[in-house]
């Protein structure tokens, strides 16, 4: 059983999508997590994000990998670096970069051939799994995502700060040829603005109780 799980930064996607995955006992994919930590190893390699070129000429190398939550990137762990501005900034021109995509899609569709999983992203109902059984796509105010974000960092960033970085990834990531972020026909939308944690997370799970799988399910 494949449950896509996509829309914008700050809509809600992670920690729903976690919880969705635990109530359900399902593996949890953070697709975003693995985009982050390519960027992070384009970084690393002090090679500029934007050179599409050398980006692919090195993605092939990057081993990336996860146990639990944790994402590793060459065996390090990366979790918490991969979630800091400068990243933040390289991963959109690394995500738009189609043979990290066509990399990283593979590597999701792998994981998924045996698992029942919840995977959250921007492409997954689209791109990685039309088929999905169901499809989900998350939207909020930006002003409530800004602020979202503003309680999870552990950086000295200002409100308006997350909030144009949000809004610049949200353009760029809409408007890239490969893959841009778009609610596939078929997703539930769910605006999660003004509905608690809970809420979104029963959302998800009453849909997912009362329709039938596509493809019958485990
Ligand atoms: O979800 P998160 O905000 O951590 O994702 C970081 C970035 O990775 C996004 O802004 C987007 O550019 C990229 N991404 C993507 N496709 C996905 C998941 C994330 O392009 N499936």
């Amino acid at each position: 059983m494949i449950i896509a799980i996509d829309g914008p930064s700050g809509s809600g996607k992670s920690t729903t999508a976690k919880a969705v995955a635990k109530a359900l006992a399902y593996t949890y994919l953070d697709t975003g997590a693995m985009y982050r930590a390519v960027a992070l190893g384009v970084l690393r390699l002090e090679i500029d994000p934007f050179n599409d070129e050398r980006v692919a000429k090195v993605v092939n190398n990057m081993a990336v990998s996860f146990r639990g939550e944790d994402v590793f990137l060459n065996g390090d762990d990366v979790s918490k670096i991969i979630r800091y501005e400068e990243t933040s900034k390289a991963v959109t021109p690394v995500s738009a970069n189609p043979a990290v995509r066509e990399l990283l899609v593979e590597k999701q569709r792998e994981i998924a051939a045996d698992h029942d999983i919840v995977m959250e992203g921007r492409d997954i109902g689209t791109v990685v799994f039309p088929n999905a059984d169901y499809k989900f796509f998350l939207v909020a105010d930006p002003d409530v995502r800004a602020m979202r974000r503003l309680k999870e960092t552990e950086e000295d960033l200002s409100l308006e700060q997350i909030k144009a970085d949000l809004l610049r990834r949200d353009k760029r990531d809409s408007s890239r040829e490969y893959s841009p972020l778009k609610k596939a026909e078929n997703a539930i939308e769910i605006d999660t603005s003004d509905l608690t944690f809970d809420e979104q997370v029963d959302k998800i799970l009453s849909c997912i109780q009362t329709k039938e799988p596509k493809h019958g399910g485990k």
